[in-house]
């Protein structure tokens, strides 16, 4: 490849998609930022020139085909596509879960994924190979009470990763999944104060809980999930396709109540 090659990242103006953009960024890559967010979106193509980005909702099936317009338009090629973005969906029993809570999470954390993939699959083809790199969660190996949707949306990459695998490997696009433990960062602070709300506890208690749900209780970085994707992509993971890698110090439940 004469040029260099070219990745589009979703969910990617703030949080860990940033991270994934800015470590592609540094390893070469001509890269595409979307976001729903237009200020974040701002924000980060001040912070990074030479980026470019699209204003798009992944649950939006226009608004994906506008972005990969946009995409084949300026590049004319596409060798990784980045699913990150993603919603933590309702905390609540089941029975508390309102429809149209479920839909939206389904909507942004299942279908945009596949809005983007069946858009980004051909252009992969015909870059002659490629990656696919699906950010889950460690949600995806476990039941993990009080977020039904999220969890079932997760498990349901790991499905959709394994089969496009098979499907994508005879043309040399490679597809993996990488499952996050808690990163450290402001979403999973919402995650845990709406957690310790509905269980009666204090932040601090779930923070406690959340680490301990790891052998090696800890946080992951952001940076950690973003060189795992970098190295998926690159030479060093030619032979790796099919797989859901957790980074997250080994979870061993995501069950263990404090009460
Ligand atoms: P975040 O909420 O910090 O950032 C997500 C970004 O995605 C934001 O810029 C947001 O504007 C954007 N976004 C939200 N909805 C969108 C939509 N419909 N279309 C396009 N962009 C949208 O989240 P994060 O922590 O960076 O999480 C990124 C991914 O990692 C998600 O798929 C999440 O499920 C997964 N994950 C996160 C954690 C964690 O602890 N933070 C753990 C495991 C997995």
């Amino acid at each position: 490849m004469s040029e260099s090659p070219v990745m589009l990242v979703t969910g990617s103006a703030s949080g860990i998609g940033r991270v994934i953009a800015e470590r592609f960024v540094r390893g070469g890559y001509r890269v595409h930022v979307s976001d729903v967010d237009g200020a974040a979106l701002q924000r980060c193509a001040e912070a990074m020139p030479g980026i470019s980005t699209s204003l798009a909702d992944v649950a939006d099936v226009e608004a994906v085909n506008a972005m990969f317009d946009e995409v084949d338009a300026r590049y004319g090629r596409l060798d990784v596509l980045v699913n990150n973005a993603g919603i933590s969906g309702p905390t609540a029993a089941v029975e508390d879960i309102q429809p149209a809570d479920w839909d939206r999470t389904v909507a942004v954390d299942l279908n945009g994924q596949f809005y983007c993939t069946r858009r980004a699959v051909p252009m992969l083809k015909a870059s002659g190979g490629g990656s696919i790199v699906n950010i889950a969660s460690n949600a995806a190996f476990f039941g993990f009470p009080l977020r039904a949707p999220y969890t079932a949306c997760k498990w349901a990459m790991i499905g959709l990763t394994k089969t496009l695998a098979m499907e994508l490997g005879p043309f040399g696009v490679r597809v993996n999944a990488i499952c996050p433990g808690s990163v450290e960062g402001p979403r999973i602070d919402g995650v845990i104060e709406r957690d310790a709300a509905k269980r009666g506890k204090s932040p601090a208690e779930i923070r406690e809980l959340y680490a301990r749900q790891s052998s090696m209780r800890l946080f992951v970085k952001a940076d950690d999930v973003a060189n795992m994707a970098f190295f998926l992509c690159s030479s060093e993971g030619a032979t790796i396709s099919g797989q859901a890698i957790g980074i997250d110090g080994h979870t061993e439940s995501l069950s263990n109540w404090l009460d």
